[in-house]
């Protein structure tokens, strides 16, 4: 099963990383991710086995007690993880976020003070844009934090969070207006806040509550959360960078990280299934045959499987961008749109090639199925990516004159 979705030019460390983690994946995640996915259990035992195994703090640098590797790394990494279970490789997305934009954009004493733990998964990280109002348009977020003296006082609400109970630090993105005046762009007057808390639900610090877990269709295991802040107080230098009106900036970096992520999400959830789909068809006989000899169904597979190559190529190319210094918003907003897609279509033909049993719970597929529409609305919808795409195109094909 290993002909699609190879990568050339990968160095011994990074085909060395990722023979590790496959191997996880097929012996500790996939016997046992339809029946916690059934149950929405948390996988405490397989975070445990990937904290041994590195995987919280693979991009954060050495110096920080990483492993200092590339985002090309981290998302053939994810690939293979959500190749297992997708709501495993959530848990993992918005903890590399935060740990990126710390990298990134926060203070030295930031730096030291989180990033080690991080590493170690002794910190785990969820991040915070949305509302109940609001996803796609974050300039309009009314969550806000006002300074008092050496802190800010925090008020809002917002809404889905992943990791919102498990996480101990969230960046929660707030309005601050202080020094900016009036008519400032929205965008320039929101600040990130690095806040800390107790893992779990109610109120996990004063003027801090995580409500409780929201229940969703699939992607369950993983929690997801609201988070409502009441007077919540944080210190001046808990703001990222230790600068305001820099929040909007700091989330639209790291969520053009999360993109590339959530590809490899669904890049490795459309391998899945193929795989399945491929085995299926050569067990099911119909007509006197098994169903892989019926060229209709041959006519899937291929569709799939060159999906899952096309997808794979179009997200390893983002990564490579960003790894080489580059912008890559474009190509990352079009490999999260195409993988996103695809991901969504190879399940479907996987579902159709499993006829009645497909809509069985024993069978995986009817988990992916359920899945799979997580990632055409998680880190941008695709009507979002679109216009990202087209707001690029037009202008790098300016026309002069
Ligand atoms: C399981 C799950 C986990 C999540 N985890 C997180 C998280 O950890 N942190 C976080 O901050 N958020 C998280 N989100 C929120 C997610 O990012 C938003 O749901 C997403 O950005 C879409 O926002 P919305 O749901 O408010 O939809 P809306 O923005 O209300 O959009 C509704 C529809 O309108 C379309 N639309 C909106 N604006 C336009 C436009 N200008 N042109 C054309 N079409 C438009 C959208 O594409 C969509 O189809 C999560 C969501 C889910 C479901």
């Amino acid at each position: 099963m290993t002909r699609l979705a190879q990568t050339e030019g990968l160095t011994d460390i990074q085909r060395e990383i990722l023979s590790t983690v496959r191997d996880f994946v097929d012996k500790e995640i996939i016997p046992v991710a339809t029946e916690l996915e059934h149950r929405d259990e948390y996988p405490t035992k397989i975070v445990e086995g990937l904290k041994e195994l590195g995987v919280f703090g693979l991009m954060i640098p050495e110096e920080y007690g990483g492993l200092g590797e590339s985002l090309l790394s981290y998302a053939l990494t994810v690939e293979e993880i959500a190749r297992g279970w997708m709501s495993v490789s959530g848990i993992i997305n918005t903890h590399f976020i935060v740990a990126y934009m710390l990298k990134q954009h926060g203070t030295q004493e930031q730096k030291d003070y989180f990033l080690p733990k991080m590493a170690a998964g002794e910190i785990r990280g969820a991040f915070s844009m949305s509302e109940p109002a609001l996803g796609s348009d974050v300039s309009a977020i009314s969550s806000k934090g006002v300074r008092e003296g050496d802190e800010y006082v925090l008020n809002g609400q917002k809404m889905w969070l992943t990791n919102g109970g498990t996480s101990t630090l969230v960046a929660v993105l707030c309005r601050t207006d202080e020094g900016h005046p009036e008519g400032t762009a929205p965008h320039k007057s929101m600040t990130t806040f690095l806040v800390e808390k107790e893992a779990g639900f109610g109120e996990v610090r004063p003027g801090l509550t995580i409500p409780g877990k929201i229940d969703k269709m699939g992607y369950k295991g993983v929690d997801t959360t609201e988070l409502i802040m009441d007077g919540l107080r944080i210190p001046a230098d808990r703001v990222l960078g230790g600068e305001t009106g820099r929040g909007f900036y700091h989330m639209m970096d790291g969520v053009e990280v999360g993109r590339v992520n959530v590809a490899a999400r669904g890049c490795g959830v459309a391998q899945r299934a193929f795989e399945l789909g491929v085995s299926y068809a050569q067990q099911r006989h119909t007509f006197g045959k098994p169903i892989a000899q019926h060229q209709a169904i041959q006519f899937k597979l291929a569709e799939m499987a060159t999906k899952v190559e096309a997808a794979h190529a179009m997200m390893v190319n983002a990564a490579r961008k960003k790894d080489s210094g580059q912008r890559n918003d474009l190509e990352a907003g079009m490999a999260k749109y195409l993988a996103s897609e695809y991901c969504k279509e190879v399940v479907e033909d996987a579902f159709r090639i499993h006829g009645g049993y497909g809509f069985s719970k024993e069978y995986e597929i009817e988990r992916l199925y359920r899945e799979a529409p997580m990632l055409l609305i998680g880190e941008g919808t695709a009507e979002i990516q679109k216009m990202i795409i087209g707001r690029r195109l037009l202008e790098e094909y300016r026309i002069q004159g």
